[in-house]
């Protein structure tokens, strides 16, 4: 079957990689001129995200890019002091997995998808003018 996809963000991705992974021929179309870069925007992965992640095979990749958050400051306007916690032990209480990579969004192009023998490309483009 052949999918439109909308949206190359987290989840039009990760739904292309799925539907390519069980043979259709997807492409992802973003409406945005350039793939979202947020520069210095950290995303914490949580326990599902790396379920997902390690049976999508990615998740070496992504442990790889951890950026090792020891501590987390938060600044309040008007208060006097920061307040500093522990990174590790916040979000170990959130979750019994976690990983903080920087958010990152892959340029246009294709992507080849493998899983044993049945392999794919997801096409990501631009969506058509006029697509709102
Ligand atoms: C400040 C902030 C921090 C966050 N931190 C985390 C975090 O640490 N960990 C975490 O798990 N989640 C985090 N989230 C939540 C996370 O960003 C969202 O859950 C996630 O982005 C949802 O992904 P999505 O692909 O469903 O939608 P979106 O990320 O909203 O992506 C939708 C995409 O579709 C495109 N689009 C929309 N309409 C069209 C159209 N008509 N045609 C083509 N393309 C279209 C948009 O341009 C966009 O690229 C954070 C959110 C915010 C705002």
């Amino acid at each position: 079957m052949r999918v439109l996809v909308s949206g190359a963000s987290i989840a039009g991705p990760v739904l292309a990689y799925w539907l390519t992974r069980y043979g259709h021929e997807v492409t992802v179309v973003e409406r945005s001129p350039v793939l979202r870069k947020t520069g210095g925007h950290a995303v914490d992965l949580f326990k599902p995200a790396m379920d997902i992640s390690e049976r999508m095979g990615v998740l070496p990749r992504i442990e790889s890019l951890a950026t090792g958050t020891e501590r987390i400051t938060f600044l309040r306007e008007g208060t006097r002091r920061p307040i500093s916690a522990d990174a590790t032990k916040l979000f170990g209480a959130a979750s019994d997995r976690h990983v903080e990579i920087m958010r990152d969004v892959r340029e246009g192009g294709t992507a080849e998808v493998r899983s044993g023998d049945r392999r794919g490309r997801v096409a990501f483009e631009r969506a058509p003018a006029g697509v709102r």
